[in-house]
């Protein structure tokens, strides 16, 4: 079975500013599909925000398995109903993954629920990322320690909510250390967010964040088939109770009724 990943980039920086252009001339969704598409078992494609809809059609996202998100100059940019749209289809299933300055982005802010903040420096220091859970699919294939010679760094306090695996903590140059990877299951979705990967150093091209990368598509992947009435919320009649019952007390709701939300 071939996991469908959609690879969404902001693609602001790469127009806009030389360095990041240079570095990653297809964009930075571009290269990171690009290391997706090479394993077996990926299919990888593309959309960015200035796609109509931002790429991210109800069409799209029921064919997309995985989704890798990048953002960082225009998170206000992404239309709310959109954010909406994509949230249920994590809840329903699809998998989500959300890298470096996608902590600010409004769907990891929706789906996790608190501020998402964190402290950070731009200096291009020494990132080493350790492995705390050694056997963790994600981890698969990794020593228990790499390095990234220049990152930006990001520190702790991290503002999440305490995950439900972290799979790696980040030490930087500069003594700060972060929860660099870590996981969340929202309604039927697997959540992974991954630290490394600021636009203006070769992150992407590094082998081992490249193995992350295509690791946790195939963690992310919810191969049950996707509940399509995610936020169905039915009144159930008294005649259709399993056990014979019959109404008592006042009642609030018309037989019928819809129910508030
Ligand atoms: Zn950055």
């Amino acid at each position: 079975m071939t996991i469908q990943t959609l690879v969404w980039g902001e693609n602001v920086h790469e127009k806009t500013n030389k360095v990041v252009a240079d570095l990653y001339p297809e964009g930075l969704h571009g290269c990171i599909a690009g290391a997706l598409n090479s394993a077996d078992g990926i299919e990888a494609t593309t959309a960015t925000l200035q796609d109509e809809e931002h790429g991210l059609t109800n069409d799209r996202l029921i064919d997309t398995d995985v989704l890798i998100w990048w953002g960082h100059a225009a998170h206000g940019e992404v239309a709310d109903h959109v954010v909406d749209r994509v949230a249920r289809h994590v809840q329903a299933g699809m998998g989500l993954i959300v890298l470096h300055s996608g902590h600010f982005s409004k769907i990891f802010k929706k789906l996790m629920g608190t501020p998402c903040n964190l402290t950070w420096r731009e200096a291009g220091e020494r990132e080493r990322l350790w492995v705390t859970s050694r056997n963790h699919p994600i981890a698969a294939g990794l020593p228990d320690h790499f390095e990234l010679e220049n990152e930006e760094m990001y520190g702790e306090p991290f503002g999440i909510p305490e995950p439900l695996e972290t799979v790696f903590i980040s030490w930087f140059q500069g003594g700060e250390v972060f929860r660099s990877g870590v996981t969340y299951k929202r309604g039927a979705g697997n959540v992974f967010y991954f630290r490394p990967g600021h636009e203006t150093y070769p992150t992407f091209y590094d082998e081992n964040v490249r193995t992350v990368l295509r690791s946790a598509v195939m963690w992310a992947h919810n191969t049950a088939p996707r509940i399509m009435d995610v936020d169905a919320a039915p009144n159930v009649p008294v005649e259709d109770a399993l056990e014979p019952l019959t109404a008592r007390g006042p009642k609030l709701h018309a037989d019928g009724e819809e129910g508030y939300r």
